[in-house]
């Protein structure tokens, strides 16, 4: 069996929906297990809704009015593109998408409650039942016998809302049980990327972006023969054309590039995308929707440094310095109670440093969980920090492309490894 995987972009309108039929079509006999993620930006959209609903402004009817637009906004979204694949409106699709959108009411309905994470999954999960739905019921339509599985059968994790963590015993058997009979003889199954389902059925997300995450979990419970991801770029390039003019593409990667490159922050797969097929050799291929005759990128076992170096750019970085109020040394002690506090409040080190007294971090700017830790932090360190900076990350470098990435920029701080350098830097004006 192969596993498929379609972001967002993939299905972002009727066009891309009718596209991905087209490439499903150029397998007819294969047994496909399809992942796909919420349409176009839904995720993003559900995530202000869910702010909207959570984070009422005292005193103003105001909040009221944003989350019921944006609720329309997204039921427009989805009716649209709706109308655009069927054009008759008594297609049952209709209803089922009205039936989803009356779980969206009732999800903000009673809102909020104690617990943001645990209501965010709630809402934010049901981008990815809506395109499900939206594209199965096209395919059947298209003449492809697909049909449509909910993941939170089968794929089970603990209760850490927004970062579900994969019980893989469970999801093993369960896969096994319910989802393994189904992928015979030219099968084609549809289901949610991103959502998992805890033992008390409740709904979780893996984490943004997770839907890549879900196509190597269920490559890997199934024994799957490869995973292709389909984006709208031709494979895994050595730089995000968003801020790179020369771009390369690359036709193979190590499973270690692949995932030092996405650990990094090369947006391309998601870093816990790697570890399942690596574990199996599986491989994963990165391929364009828009030209699904090209080969792409393939990441597998073979080892062969890159041809060329990589980069991978962070933009709105802060740049932390901590140091013990009585100029006791950094070491191991102070170590762990700073980790405990970054675990704590969820924020995650991009890269670090330290010398005697001082403790170097640069995270992503995030403003509803830095000042918190700054707050906590700030208890028993001196805390300094720098915002607005860029984290540049280059894997195979060399001192010419570093010299050439930090013209006009000043260099905050710099760590080298044999294949790896990040550099923080403060663009000079
Ligand atoms: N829809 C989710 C997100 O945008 C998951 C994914 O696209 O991989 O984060
Ligand atoms: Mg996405």
């Amino acid at each position: 069996m192969k596993v498929f995987k379609f972001g967002g972009a993939s299905v972002k309108d009727a066009i891309a929906v009718k596209n991905v039929a087209e490439i499903l079509k150029r397998f007819p006999k294969e047994n496909i297990l399809v992942v796909i993620s919420a349409m176009g930006k839904v995720t993003n959209a559900l995530e202000r809704l869910t702010d909207a609903v959570f984070y009422p402004v005292k005193n103003s009817a105001d909040q009221n009015i944003t989350a019921a637009s944006i609720l329309v906004e997204i039921k427009k979204f989805h009716f649209d593109i709706l109308s655009e694949l069927f054009p008759s409106k008594d297609h049952p699709v209709f209803n089922e998408i009205n039936n989803t959108f009356v779980e969206l009411d009732w999800a903000i309905e009673d809102v909020p409650t104690e617990n943001y994470n645990y209501e965010y999954d709630k809402i934010v999960s049901l981008g990815e039942v809506l395109s499900t739905k939206i594209v199965n019921a096209y395919l059947i339509e298209a003449g492809i016998k697909s049909h449509w599985k909910d993941v939170r059968d089968y794929i089970q994790t603990d209760n850490t809302y927004r970062e579900g963590k994969v019980d893989w015993e469970l999801t093993q058997s369960l896969v096994n049980k319910l989802l393994m009979p189904e992928c015979q003889n030219g099968s084609v199954i549809i289901t949610q990327g991103f959502i998992g389902g805890t033992s008390e059925n409740f709904t979780t997300t893996l984490g943004r972006e997770g839907s890549d995450y879900t196509a190597a979990i269920l490559a890997f419970t199934t024994n799957a023969e490869s995973v292709t991801i389909w984006k709208d770029v031709p494979g895994v390039l050595n730089a995000d054309p968003k801020w790179f003019d020369e771009t390369k593409k690359l036709d193979q990667i190590s499973y270690q590039d692949a995932i030092e490159l996405a650990y990094y922050g090369a947006t391309v797969i998601h870093p816990k995308t790697i570890k399942p097929l690596q574990n199996k050799k599986i491989p994963l291929y990165v391929k364009s929707f828009l030209h699904p005759e090209e080969k792409g990128t393939v990441i597998n076992e073979i080892q062969s440094p890159l041809p060329i170096p990589c980069f991978i750019f962070k933009v709105k970085q802060v740049l932390i310095s901590i140091s013990p109020k009585d100029f006791s040394f950094i070491a191991e002690e102070n170590f762990s109670d700073i980790f405990n506090l970054f675990s704590e409040k969820q924020v995650k080190v991009n890269v670090m440093q330290n010398s005697a007294i001082s403790f170097s971090v640069s995270v992503d700017a995030d403003e509803r969980k830095l000042p918190d830790l700054i707050k906590t932090l700030q208890k028993k360190y001196r805390v300094l920090y720098n915002d607005n900076l860029e984290l540049i990350t280059i894997r195979y470098y060399d001192q010419a492309t570093i010299d050439r990435v930090t013209i006009d920029k000043k260099v905050l701080l710099e760590v080298k490894s044999r294949y790896t350098v990040q550099l923080v830097v403060k663009p000079m004006d």
